[in-house]
């Protein structure tokens, strides 16, 4: 066997998956092979386009059916999801949260939406999400217990809320974040952006934390074109996010009155239209993806120097986006990888660059990241359109 490490060989696995017939592959494209022109339609003709109508009511119902949380309020994107769940688990200005370095913009940015800092923490190679051991050990350094929660000893400013992210749809380890935050009296908000349709021990995630958001956007596992919704058991906290993200508004037949400061976040109807039809092909999708996951794993088995990336212990993933992690003996292969599969016209892509790093969290505090680090000099993701199977 070849031991000797080679882009090419990295290029030609991806190929023998998604059989390239010499037309460009994208990373993501959703697959809208279902009811959705039918859906759409009947909203045009119909009328009922914007912000009230029937497939918002059965969005919300079908989500929560789906997910097993007691509430699921549909909203206009994953980062207004976000933004809701963070304001109703207490962030006020000047709180910390807790959120990896390792994640899209949106969750860093939700945290700054509530005038709030964002504190990075680490994530572990086994899940790509926060690792709980290393966080644990974190706060038993730097928190300070006082009489309306946990403090950061060395800011001074209070740590409301910790917002784990289950990376590319794979569950974290979910269990002993619950403990640590209720240790250390930490509310939890679950960044479940990517991860529709995974289950951690049976249950869906984000169905752990009080509040969940998940998004639909056109490049997530299924989507509203653009899309998201808070989960929670909280009744209470349910008719709150429904109220905030209407605008506030008191039902009344012709008054306009407004008990708060609300937002104009709600979901229009011809977008829950898609995301009913979506729903609907979800399974076929989740199907597709567990196909072309084990492909993938078969066919980099045989490429020294790579790993497939697979879904954790007891967990079941969506797949949502495929990703390989060189050894630690290649970490200084990842662009050439990237270089060679686009001019080839396989869509690739490196992790997101971390958080710490950006100009406008450069000065935010962050634990010592390690594992993030290493993890975004080794990670690519691959092709994983569930039409690729
Ligand atoms: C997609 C995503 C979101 C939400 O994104 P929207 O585009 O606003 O729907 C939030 N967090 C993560 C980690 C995501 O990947």
């Amino acid at each position: 066997m070849n031991t000797e490490f080679s882009s090419k060989a990295v290029l030609e696995a991806i190929r023998s998956v998604v059989q390239s017939d010499n037309t460009s592959i994208s990373l993501h494209e959703p697959k809208l092979a279902g009811n959705e022109w039918t859906y759409v339609k009947e909203c045009l003709d119909t009328g009922w386009v914007s912000s009230v109508g029937k497939f918002v009511d059965r969005f919300e119902d079908d989500l929560a059916a789906y997910t097993g949380a007691k509430r699921a309020i549909a909203v206009v994107n994953g980062t207004a999801a976000l933004h809701i769940c963070l304001i109703l688990s207490g962030v006020v200005p000047g709180d910390e949260v807790l959120i990896p370095a390792l994640t899209f913009i949106a969750t860093a940015n939700a945290v700054s939406y509530c005038g709030a800092v964002p504190h990075f923490i680490d994530s572990e190679e086994k899940t790509l999400g926060v690792d709980p051991g290393k966080l644990a050990a974190y706060l038993e350094d730097i928190a300070e217990q006082r009489q309306d929660g946990c403090y950061n000893r060395i800011t001074g400013r209070r740590i409301k809320t910790l917002v784990p992210m289950h990376t590319f749809g794979h569950p974290l380890d979910i269990e002993p974040l619950l403990k640590i935050c209720a240790d250390f009296r930490i509310e939890l908000v679950e960044d479940a952006a990517e991860s529709f349709g995974s289950f951690y021990k049976g249950r869906h995630t984000g169905t752990f934390g009080r509040l969940a958001a998940l998004s639909f956007n056109g490049n997530k596992i299924m989507t509203t074109g653009g899309g998201g919704a808070i989960l929670t058991d909280d009744e209470e906290l349910g008719r709150l996010a429904k109220h905030l993200t209407t605008t506030a508004k008191i039902p009344h037949r012709w008054e306009f009155n407004h008990d708060m400061i609300g937002y104009n976040y709600r979901l229009p109807n011809i977008n829950a239209a898609l995301g009913c039809a979506q729903l609907e092909q979800l399974s076929a999708f989740l199907d597709n993806k567990r196909a072309l996951a084990g492909r993938y794993a078969q066919a980099f088995s045989e490429v020294p120097g790579v790993r497939f990336i697979r879904e954790p212990e007891y967990c079941r993933s969506n797949y949502w986006l495929n990703a390989i992690i060189l050894d630690e003996d290649f970490r200084n292969m990842r662009d050439e990888i990237l270089e060679v599969t686009n001019s080839a016209g396989i869509m690739t892509r490196p992790a997101w660059t971390l958080m710490h790093r950006l100009p406008m969290f450069t000065d935010c505090p962050h634990m010592n990241l390690t594992i993030s680090k290493s993890l975004v000099r080794r990670l690519v993701n691959i092709p994983s359109s569930a039409g690729l199977v």
